[in-house]
C-alpha cells in the first residue's frame, strides 16, 4: 500500500444519481484514484459502487456487518459473507453512531467480529471515548475495554480506529499530543494482547479535514484516516488524501 490508508465513510448518505457524480469526480482525481482509498457507501449502495469502482484501486468498505454469520431468516440483515461476495475490502465494526443508536457493546461486536474475519474481509474496529470519559480521566481504560473483543487474535489481523466520540461530525478534533498518546497506547496493548508481530493499522478519526489532515497524518502512529463529512466533497477528500499518499 502506498501511503496511509484512507477511508471514506459516507454513513447514510446518497442516492444513485449523487453516488455516481461524487464517484466519477472521485476517479478523475488523481490523489483519490489510487490504492489506500476505500470508500464505505451504504449496503444498498455496494453494488453500484462496485460497479463504479471496477477498473479502479479505490477499494469498497462497509459500514457494518450483521451478527448473523451465514444465510438465514434474518429480515433486514446482510452478512460478513454477503460482503465479501460484493467484493468488499473492510467493514467498519462498531462506529460510535452504532454504539449509541443500535446499543452495540463488546457482546455484539466480539461476535459481528468472528464473522468478519471467517471472510476474506479485513475488520476495522471503531473505539473511542465520550467526552465524559476523557474529562474523567479514564479514556485509556475505557479503549483497551473496547479493544478486548480482539485479545488473542494475530496483530494485523484487525485494523482499529481510534474516533473519540466527542470529535466526530463536530469539527472538534483531537489535539495532536492526545491522538499520540491514544494511539501509542492501542499499539502498546494490541502488542501485549496480540499474537505475533505483525504491524498493527490504527487509523485517526473524528473531524478530519482539508486543513488538518496533514498534520494528523504526520504522526508516525497514526497509519490513515476514517473520514465522514469531508468524504462526502471531492475537493476536501482529495487533499486528505494527498496527505496520507505523502506520508509513508
Ligand atoms: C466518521 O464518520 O467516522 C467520522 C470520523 O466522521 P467526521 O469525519 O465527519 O467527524
Amino acid at each position: 500500500m502506498s501511503g496511509k490508508l484512507v477511508i471514506g465513510n459516507w454513513k447514510m448518505h446518497g442516492s444513485l444519481a449523487s453516488n455516481r457524480n461524487l464517484v466519477r469526480g472521485m476517479l478523475e482525481d488523481w490523489w483519490i484514484n489510487r490504492k489506500g482509498v476505500a470508500l464505505a457507501s451504504p449496503h444498498i449502495y455496494l453494488l453500484q459502487l462496485a460497479d463504479l469502482l471496477e477498473y479502479s484501486p479505490v477499494a469498497l468498505a462497509a459500514q457494518d456487518v450483521s451478527s448473523f454469520g451465514a444465510d438465514g431468516a434474518y429480515t433486514g440483515e446482510v452478512s460478513a459473507p454477503m460482503l465479501a461476495d460484493m467484493g468488499c475490502r473492510y467493514a467498519l465494526l462498531g462506529h460510535s453512531e452504532r454504539r449509541n443508536y443500535f446499543k452495540e457493546d463488546n457482546r455484539v461486536l466480539g461476535v459481528k467480529l468472528r464473522n468478519t474475519l471467517a471472510t476474506a474481509v479485513t475488520p476495522v474496529l471503531c473505539v473511542g471515548e465520550t467526552l465524559q470519559e476523557r474529562e474523567s480521566g479514564c479514556h485509556l481504560q475505557v479503549i483497551e475495554q473496547q479493544l478486548e473483543i480482539a485479545a488473542g487474535l494475530e496483530a494485523g489481523r484487525v485494523m482499529i480506529a481510534y474516533e473519540p466520540v466527542w470529535a466526530i461530525g463536530t469539527g472538534k478534533v483531537a489535539t495532536l499530543a492526545q491522538i499520540r498518546e491514544m494511539h501509542d497506547s492501542i499499539k502498546a496493548w494490541c502488542l501485549q494482547n496480540q499474537k505475533g508481530s505483525a504491524k498493527i493499522h490504527v487509523l485517526y478519526g473524528g473531524s478530519v479535514k482539508a486543513d488538518n489532515a496533514e498534520a494528523i497524518l504526520s504522526i508516525d502512529s497514526v497509519d490513515g484516516a476514517l473520514v465522514g463529512g469531508a468524504s462526502l466533497d471531492v475537493g476536501s477528500f482529495a487533499m486528505i488524501c494527498q496527505a496520507a499518499d505523502k506520508l509513508v
